[in-house]
């Protein structure tokens, strides 16, 4: 609870307020440095050295943060007052744990980090629970049943995901029954841990897909949590990863309207205090459920170049208990910079021409290590429109160049 929070105070000294990341990739790494600003002292855990929010934490750790007990003795040793999860596969049980003793409070609370870390808990609670519409789904622990669920409604096309994965990871769509065997064990590859259990849903011909960032915060007028929404964002995903986003996607009233009713809903039954990505796909004027973040979402990188706060001030804000401004500043664009190479270290050819292309920006995460589909850095741009805007990130995008060193 905000009330229980301490003040900021200086960091390193027994004033200070303490907030452990677990997880401090690029997404970590920007909210660490809204963090700092603000003169919070930050811990940033990962499962390897040197992630990129480690580079720049007070303290940085190496754990398996699925292993309960490591992750209990950190919190002890380290006495957060709070606790962001900035990935899903964390021991969450343990969460659970650890925010029932009041040890540290996890944001947004350790049962939305439950819920969302695999997509039954968070599919059930939308669609079954809360009633949100989604495309129609079934749950399978094996090939035959897989088989069964599609047979019996689900239909072609579809889509099949484990149940424990993210950016596309395992995740196949199938245009016939001939795709069942291939799918199948793609998802078993592509799982983030040994469960043989997947989820298919029916295949959803959305014309576009948005992600409603939405922020649980104070409101200073009456110290009660408000929700506040962000202008939509659109993006491209490429075999389930984000390529491009850009903000403020054109949408109907009525669109927008039930993007944020949906989202106001999923948001509200997670609770706690942070930022949502609220993931959804929009035809005409009917929108459909996928997925939601409790925490910033990828697609929303466009936010360091368009929003007065980008979504990693806003989470740092509303996790401290301050007040928030949602709004837009300007139309922008942001396009995936990707290794292209398996490499220890990586040199970046071309950053000079990139930033010469007007209102552009860069982010290089300074990831210690290269694979060809590694998400290295993001090109951000503004325009007068979001044309211009993805015009202006494709351009600083192709003109960075990694080579391995
Ligand atoms: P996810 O990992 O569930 O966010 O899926 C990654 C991407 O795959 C989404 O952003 C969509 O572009 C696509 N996708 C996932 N599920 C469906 C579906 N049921 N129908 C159509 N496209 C989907």
């Amino acid at each position: 609870m905000p009330q229980t929070l301490p003040l900021l105070g200086t960091p390193l000294s027994e004033a200070a307020l303490r907030v452990m990341l677990l997880g401090a990739g690029e997404l970590g790494k920007e909210v660490i440095i809204a963090l700092q600003r603000l003169g919070a002292e930050v811990i940033a855990v990962d499962r390897y050295a040197n992630a990129p929010g480690q580079q720049l934490a007070h303290r940085a750790h190496v754990i398996d943060m699925t292993d309960a007990q490591a992750l209990r003795a950190l919190v002890q040793a380290e006495r957060p007052h709070l606790i962001v999860p900035e990935i899903e596969a964390i021991a969450t049980q343990e969460l659970l744990r650890i925010e029932a003793e009041g040890l540290a409070e996890v944001i947004p609370t350790a049962r939305a980090a439950q819920l969302t870390m695999n997509r039954e808990g968070i599919r059930r609670l939308a669609a079954e629970e809360l009633g949100l519409p989604t495309s129609p789904y079934a749950f399978a622990d094996s090939l035959q049943a897989l088989r069964q669920a599609v047979d019996a409604g689900i239909g072609y096309p579809c889509v099949v995901k484990p149940v424990m994965s993210s950016s596309g990871k395992g995740q196949s769509v199938l245009r016939g029954p001939e795709d069942l065997q291939a799918a199948w064990d793609y998802a078993m590859a592509g799982g983030r841990v040994q469960l043989a259990r997947v989820i298919v849903e029916g295949f959803v011909d959305f014309d576009y897909e948005i992600t409603q960032l939405t922020v649980r915060a104070i409101d200073p007028a009456n110290d009660e949590v408000s929700t506040y929404f962000c202008d939509p964002i659109g993006h491209l995903q490429v075999h389930g990863d984000y390529v491009e986003s850009w903000q403020p996607q054109p949408m109907s009233a009525l669109a927008l309207q039930r993007s944020r009713e949906v989202a106001g809903k999923v948001t509200q039954a997670l609770g706690g205090r942070g930022i949502f990505g609220v993931e959804l796909f929009v035809r005409g004027d009917e929108v459909w459920f996928s997925e939601v973040s409790p925490r910033p979402h990828d697609t929303g990188l466009v936010t360091l170049c368009s929003q007065r706060q980008s979504e990693f001030e806003l989470h740092a804000r509303a996790i401290l208990g301050l007040p928030v401004d949602a709004g837009l500043r300007e139309p922008g664009a942001s396009a995936v910079i990707y290794g292209g190479v398996d490499a220890r270290a990586l040199r970046f050819e071309g950053v000079a021409q990139a930033l010469a292309v007007p209102r552009s920006d860069l982010r290089l995460f300074g990831k210690p290590e290269s694979y060809q589909r590694r998400r290295m850095g993001v090109a951000l741009a503004a325009g007068d429109d979001v044309a211009q805007a993805r015009e202006r990130a494709a351009q600083v995008a192709a003109a960075v160049r990694p080579r391995a060193a």
